[in-house]
């Protein structure tokens, strides 16, 4: 048997750097084994998140331009690009059609675009998509610009409607699952209702609640914990599960 680095738990969403310490947040997800996917907000923070994940096992950086902040770093895809072939993963990238956001979702549409034009053209790229309030367009815009296998799609914190979910399953994507979904009755029964071989975890830390003590990154134990009481499974028994599911989307 090949020895292989079975994570205790999988956190495929959290933003490790906007913790008070960064550096010690990445050392307790190695020391505690938690698969981390950390996902930056702009470029410019990619390189220290790869840096210090590329000392661990555990944990991987992924390159991102948060559709939150194009408004004011449109710009900045001129770096993301420039980064990119160094990278496998990507994120936080897509679109935030909410009130807050919507004055710049035409900017948005064109800088998630080129992204994933660039990412179709790269090839095998694992890319952390937020689609708040816009699953449609998120999904059609997947759907003309990457083409089938190419590149694997994970959305995070979904909430569009059960038939979008069952589109986007159909066109092969995952869904990272956090705590607080599990606790809205009607995003539960949307979770219970995707294909299980599709399910990875997320804290979205430090934007959920669930944080474990002061400055260190969120548990994602509350979300490995609401999929076994959702699915009737013991914690271990999720936890092969998942590792499986990350060990798929993965290879
Ligand atoms: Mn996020």
């Amino acid at each position: 048997m090949t020895h292989r680095r079975t994570a205790r738990l999988v956190d495929f969403h959290c933003h490790l750097d906007l913790y008070p310490d960064h550096a010690a947040a990445v050392a307790q997800r190695e020391r505690e084994r938690v698969f981390t996917l950390a996902v930056t907000t702009t470029p410019k923070a990619f390189p220290r998140n790869k840096e210090l994940a590329d000392r661990t096992k555990y944990v991987r950086a992924a390159l991102g331009l948060h559709p939150q902040l194009v408004a004011d770093r449109a710009q900045e895809l001129l770096i993301w690009k420039e980064y990119l072939p160094s990278t496998r993963y990507v994120g936080e990238v897509g679109l935030d059609a909410g009130r807050r956001f919507y004055s710049s979702f035409e900017q948005q549409k064109s800088v998630f675009a080129e992204v994933l034009s660039a990412c179709a053209i790269a090839g095998e790229k694992i890319i952390s998509v937020h689609s708040v309030r816009c699953a449609k367009v998120v999904l059609d815009m997947i759907e003309a610009k990457l083409p089938v296998g190419s590149s694997r799609i994970v959305l995070h914190w979904f909430t569009g409607s059960a038939a979008e979910a069952r589109r986007a399953a159909e066109m092969g994507c995952y869904f990272s699952i956090n705590a607080e979904m599990l606790r809205n009755d009607r995003s539960a029964k949307l979770v219970h209702s995707l294909p299980k071989g599709r399910i990875l975890t997320e804290t979205d830390g430090p934007f959920t609640r669930g944080e474990s003590s002061e400055g260190a990154p969120a548990d994602v134990k509350p979300a490995r914990d609401g999929l076994a009481k959702l699915f009737s499974l013991e914690h271990e028994e999720v936890d092969v599960w998942l590792n499986e599911n990350l060990r798929a989307l993965l290879s």
